[in-house]
C-alpha cells in the first residue's frame, strides 16, 4: 500500500495498554443475575499488551498474534475470530465511527493468557483507542470508557490505568490517586484458569461452609493509605483476594509458587484476580529484579514489574 493520491493509504496506529494486579479483591455472594459484586483495588503494572491497528482496503476485521518471548502461545487458546475481545472492541468502534474502514489488528501478547491479569481486556482497551484514532471518531475518554464497560468489567481499568477502586462487578471505577511505586515479581503459570470456573469454585467452597457472605461495599482504607505512601511493608499486611483459595483448590501447585516466592525474599504474595498468575511484593526495584532472576533459575516464568503505570496510550501513528 502507498499514500499516493487516488490509492488506498494504509495507516497504522500502535497502542500499548497495561495488565493489572488486584491488590485487594473482596467478592460478595452469587447474585440472582449470576454475577458477583466485588470491592477491588486495581493496580496497573508495567507488563503491556500492544495492538497495532492497520486500516485495510478490504472490509472486515482480521487478527494476528505475535508472542513476546516470555509467552509460549502454542499452549494458549486465543480465538482469532469475533470471540476475541479485541475484535469485539473494533466492531463496537466501527459501529460508532462514521469513517471506519477494514482493519487488521496485530496483538503482541505479554500478559499471560487466562492469567487473571486482564490481558484480553488490555487488548480490548488498546483496540478501542487505536480504532478511535484510526477512524477519527472524536470520542471523549468518558465515551470510550462507556464502550469499554460494554466489553467487560476489566476493560475500563486498562483504559484508565494507575490505581483505582472498582465496585459493582468491578466496572464502577474511581481513580485512587495513589502514585507511589511498588515493586512486584509476576510468576506466570503454564496453564490458565477460566475466571467463571474460579468464581463457581468459590461459591461451592462457601456453600459447603454454610457461611453467609456480606455484599462488599468498600475497600479497606489501609490498602489505599499503603499504596499512597508506597509503603510495601504496610501493603503486605493488607493484601487480600477472596478468589485465592478457589484458585488454589483448582491448582494446588500455586501454593508452592507462593511459598517459594515468600521464602526467597518476597514480603508477601497474592494470586492476581482469578489467577493463576502469582504477584510477589518486594521492597525495591532491585529486590524485584533479584527475586525474578532467582525464580527464573528455578525454572519459573518470573518478571519484575512496577505499578502504578499509565493506562492505554498511543505509541505511534504512521502512514504506510
Ligand atoms: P480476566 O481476569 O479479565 O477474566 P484473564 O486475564 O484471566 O481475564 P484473558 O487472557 O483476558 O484472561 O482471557 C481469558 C479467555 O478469553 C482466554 O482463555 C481466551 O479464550 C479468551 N480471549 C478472548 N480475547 C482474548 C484476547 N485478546 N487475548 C487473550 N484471550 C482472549
Amino acid at each position: 500500500m502507498s499514500a499516493v493520491r487516488g490509492r488506498f493509504a494504509a495507516r497504522t496506529v500502535r497502542v500499548k495498554a497495561p495488565g493489572k494486579v488486584n491488590v485487594a479483591l473482596d467478592v460478595g455472594p452469587l447474585r440472582p443475575d449470576g454475577y458477583h459484586s466485588v470491592a477491588s483495588v486495581y493496580l496497573a503494572v508495567s507488563l503491556y499488551e500492544e495492538v497495532a491497528a492497520t486500516s485495510t482496503e478490504a472490509a472486515g476485521i482480521t487478527i494476528s498474534i505475535s508472542p513476546a518471548s516470555t509467552l509460549d502461545l502454542d499452549e494458549m487458546d486465543i480465538p482469532l475470530d469475533e470471540n476475541n475481545l479485541a475484535y469485539k472492541a473494533a466492531a463496537i468502534m466501527a459501529d460508532v465511527s462514521e469513517h471506519s474502514t477494514g482493519v487488521h489488528l496485530e496483538i503482541t501478547k505479554r500478559v499471560p493468557v487466562a492469567g487473571g491479569m486482564g490481558g484480553g481486556s488490555a487488548d480490548a482497551a488498546a483496540t478501542l483507542l487505536a480504532c478511535d484514532a484510526l477512524w477519527n471518531s472524536g470520542l471523549s475518554r468518558d465515551e470510550l470508557a462507556h464502550l469499554a464497560a460494554e466489553l467487560g468489567a476489566d476493560v475500563p481499568f486498562s483504559l484508565l490505568g494507575g490505581t483505582a477502586v472498582g465496585l459493582g462487578v468491578g466496572d464502577e471505577l474511581s481513580p485512587a490517586l495513589a502514585k507511589a511505586q511498588t515493586d512486584w515479581v509476576l510468576v506466570a503459570a503454564d496453564f490458565g484458569l477460566p475466571t467463571p470456573v474460579v468464581f463457581r469454585t468459590l461459591d461451592r467452597l462457601r456453600d459447603a461452609e454454610g457461611v453467609d457472605v456480606p455484599e462488599p461495599s468498600a475497600v479497606d482504607p489501609k490498602i489505599l493509605q499503603a499504596l499512597r505512601s508506597g509503603d510495601a511493608d504496610a501493603l503486605s499486611r493488607v493484601l487480600v483476594n477472596d478468589l485465592q483459595r478457589a484458585s488454589i483448590e483448582l491448582a494446588p501447585s500455586l501454593r508452592d509458587t507462593l511459598g517459594m516466592g515468600e521464602s526467597r525474599g518476597a514480603i508477601a504474595g497474592i494470586i492476581s484476580g482469578s489467577g493463576p498468575t502469582v504477584a510477589l511484593l518486594t521492597r525495591s526495584p532491585a529486590a524485584a529484579e533479584g527475586l525474578a532472576e532467582e525464580l527464573r533459575h528455578h525454572g519459573l516464568n518470573a518478571t519484575a514489574v512496577h505499578g502504578p503505570v499509565h493506562g492505554a496510550r498511543i505509541i505511534s501513528d504512521t502512514l504506510l
